[in-house]
Formats: structure tokens, sequence, C-alpha cells
């Protein structure tokens, strides 16, 4: 109904065609991460569609960040549409990047094939459906508001499978997310087209190392196993910390439901003699093991304080030395985000809340991510708070073998996305 009544919807519809012909092509660029293959690739393909309609194309390579080399330079590109008077500017924030293919498929991981209303492909869902979306309706937008307020943006970027530090929090730290120039972003990750996404919970990964000493196998009692000791630090994250996490709930509206509460992941665990390749045919050396790792990856909520996250363990590993003779142990931050929640009341929310009801005929639901994306360097970096993410796709389908993206899912999401820009700045 809502297509008959708002042109814009209808310009939209009208683009289908070229919708599904857009996000097929960005498929067919195989943009994985790592090791960061074709960035460079889709970012001129992005800059000479945007370019040809006179819009305004910077390409920047984010130089010696993380991953950066002359073999995988970190691509990026923003194109921006300037408007006919002075007003806010809208900006879409898409990653170009995608994971590792995977096993199990049935379809062609880069071929793009559209079988009944669903396009397929390796980052169909996350988040090139997301990324042709908003192009879609910056265009129609465009078309029909050629003297629209303010500017409107669209930007591709690197590396937000692997962190971002090549794409979005590089592009903040240039100050391309400063609020004096960009007032809202939307992000298209796939979070399902009537979800409205605030943030994200808070991460904390790290490393813990028990100190051995090395022995002959045959004779244990002349060493001192690093493996046992980190058995005592696993019996404690069984017994005491597992149970105090469960007990830590949060008011954000996290998604899935067990994401609601402070959660901990033990990523790997590795003592004793290196793994050998599969192809060596040689027996292990006998040698009590003098370290042993593990990596912890423990996510946690707004009303938690990282120092004492972090605390909790370092409490809970000096209770262990306390009490185990000759326990010695290491820690390393590897890696921290603090959670981050846009207010319900920012203009970006409500504006996208009412177009979601026009579009869809029902209240947007409010979530929160159990996982980071790159809205936390806009946050942190660019300290631009007006930010959410909303776009096309089932969440549940990102990474998987078999990904797709629904062509009615894209259009509503980028009726959405035109809404809100007619809205803010029509
Ligand atoms: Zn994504």
């Amino acid at each position: 109904m809502a297509h008959q009544k708002d042109p814009l919807l209808a310009e939209i519809a009208r683009r289908r065609d070229d919708l599904i012909t857009l996000t097929q092509d960005l498929i067919r660029i195989p943009t994985l991460n790592p090791p960061g293959r074709d960035y460079r690739a889709i970012c001129i393909y992005l800059a000479e569609r945007m370019g040809q309609q006179g819009w305004q194309v910077d390409l920047i390579r984010a130089e010696g960040t993380p991953g950066d080399s002359d073999v995988y330079p970190r691509w990026n590109v923003i194109a921006r549409h300037e408007g006919a008077d002075a007003g806010d500017c809208v900006h879409f924030n898409s990653h170009h990047d995608v994971v590792e293919v995977g096993h199990g498929w049935t379809k062609e991981p880069f071929g793009g094939e559209l079988v009944d209303g669903r396009i397929y492909g390796r980052g169909a869902c996350d988040m090139k459906g997301g990324l042709a979306a908003s192009i879609i309706a910056a265009e129609a937008f465009v078309a029909l508001f050629p003297d629209h307020k303010g500017a409107v943006e669209i930007s591709a970027t690197a590396d937000e499978e692997s962190g971002g530090y090549g794409g979005v929090a590089y592009l903040a730290e240039k100050g391309y997310f400063d609020p004096d120039r960009v007032q809202h972003v939307i992000i298209p990750e796939p979070l399902n087209k009537d979800r409205i996404c605030l943030g994200h919970r808070g991460v904390w990964w790290a490393e813990i190392e028990t100190k051995g000493r090395i022995a002959h196998g045959s004779m244990p009692f002349l060493g001192d196993s690093a493996i046992r000791h980190m058995g005592a630090v696993l019996e404690e994250i069984e017994t005491y910390l597992y149970p105090l996490l469960a007990t830590k709930n949060t008011d954000m509206p996290v998604v899935p439901e067990g994401a609601k509460q402070s959660t901990l992941n033990i990523n790997s665990i590795h003592g004793g003699e290196s793994e050998q390749a599969t192809d060596y045919t040689g027996l292990p050396a006998p040698c009590v093991a003098d370290r042993c790792r593990i990596v912890i990856d423990r996510r946690f909520l707004m009303e938690e304080d990282i120092a004492e996250v972090k605390a909790e363990v370092t409490q809970m590993l000096e209770t262990i030395r306390s009490e185990r003779p000759s326990f010695d142990y290491e820690i390393r931050d590897m890696h921290e985000v603090i959670p981050t929640m846009t207010d319900k009341d920012a203009p970006v929310v409500t504006t996208t809340a009412a177009a979601i009801e026009k579009v869809l005929g029902q209240q947007p639901i409010y979530v929160v991510s159990p996982g980071t994306y790159d809205q936390k360097h806009i946050d942190r970096i660019g300290k631009l708070k007006n930010c959410i993410a909303y776009g096309p796709g089932i969440l549940d389908l990102a990474h998987q073998p078999d990904e797709w993206v629904g062509v009615d899912d894209m259009t509503d999401s980028a009726g959405v996305m035109a809404l809100v820009l007619k809205e803010l700045i029509g």
C-alpha cells in the first residue's frame, strides 16, 4: 500500500532490477578477508558507478594499518552527494570485506545466483545486500530530490570482519566521521528489516599463560606441568567464574536472549610441544609442558566497568596462586572494545522507526548486538553518537554456507533508508 502512496517507494520499486544486478556484481568481486583480496576492485567499481552520477568520490588507502601491504592494500571508498542548501549529512557505511567461504555450499560462493527472490553468495547477507540497498536508496532519493539539503554519503570500507582498523577506524582517525562533517550514520548490517540495532556489548580478549618447568616425561615429578596448572584455572572458571557471570544481566535489549548476560568463551588452548604439520609422521617427544596458554573472549555489558571485568579474572588467578603450590601465571591484554548504545530518542533512531512503520506497517524492534561492529569506531574515535545498524538480511545467515539475501527485504529496507533521507534532508 505504502508503495503507491510514496513516490520514493515507487521509485525504488522501479529500480528493482538495478538493485539485483548491483548486488550480484558486488558478490562477484571476491573481497575475501583474510587476506584482503580485491578491495581496490570493489572500490573502483563503486567509484565509477557513483562518479558517473556526479557524486564526489574519495578512494582512501589505509596505509600502514594491520594487514595493509602492496599485495593486499586496504582500500576504502566514500561517495558524497552535496545538496543545494545547508543541512545535515546522512552517511551509510557498509563494510565490503567478506569472510572465508567454508564448506557445505550448494551454490557458487561468488556466483550471485538469483533463485526464487533470493540472491546467493558469500557476503550476500553480510553485507553486500545492505550496501546495494543503501546505494539504491540514496540514488532514488537524489533523483527525486536533486535540491536536497545537506549531503548524502555512502562508504564501503575494509576489514570490518577483522576489527575495522584498515576501514572505519582509519577513516574516523582521519576525521571522516567527525560530528561537524557527518551527523547521522546508518550501518546496513543484516539485522533484519524490522529491527533497529542501537549498539553492542563490550569485548575483552586476553591471553593467560601458566608457567611450569620442562623435564623428561618419564619422570614428571622432576618438572612442573603448566598444563596441570591450567587445569586448575579451567576448574576455577567452571566453578567460580561462569556462575558469577550468569548473575550479571543487562537492561540492554541484546539478542539473542542468551547474550543478555555476561559471557566468556575460551577461544583456544595450547600447551606443551608445538603441533607439527599434518603430513609429519614422527611421534611426539616426552616432555613435561613448561607453558600452557588460553585465550579468553569476555563479552561485557553497559552496566559493567572494564576495569572490574579484568579485576575479576586477575583476582581469580591470585586466589589460585595463594592456594596452589608453585602456581605462576602471566596475563596479557589483546583487544578491548567498550560497549555502546545509541539513545532511543536520537534523531537517526526516531526517523528510522517512523520509516519502518510506514514501509512495513509495524513498530520496529530495538536490539543490541552480542558482538561488535564498526559502530565502535564511529562512537569512540569519531565521537558520533547518532548511529545505528539497520539493514536487510537475516542475521543468522551471516558467515554460513549458502548465505543469501532476499530481494524483497532489500527493496523494503531501501525504502526505509530513502524515507529517512527524505525526512532528514529532503
Ligand atoms: Zn557484517
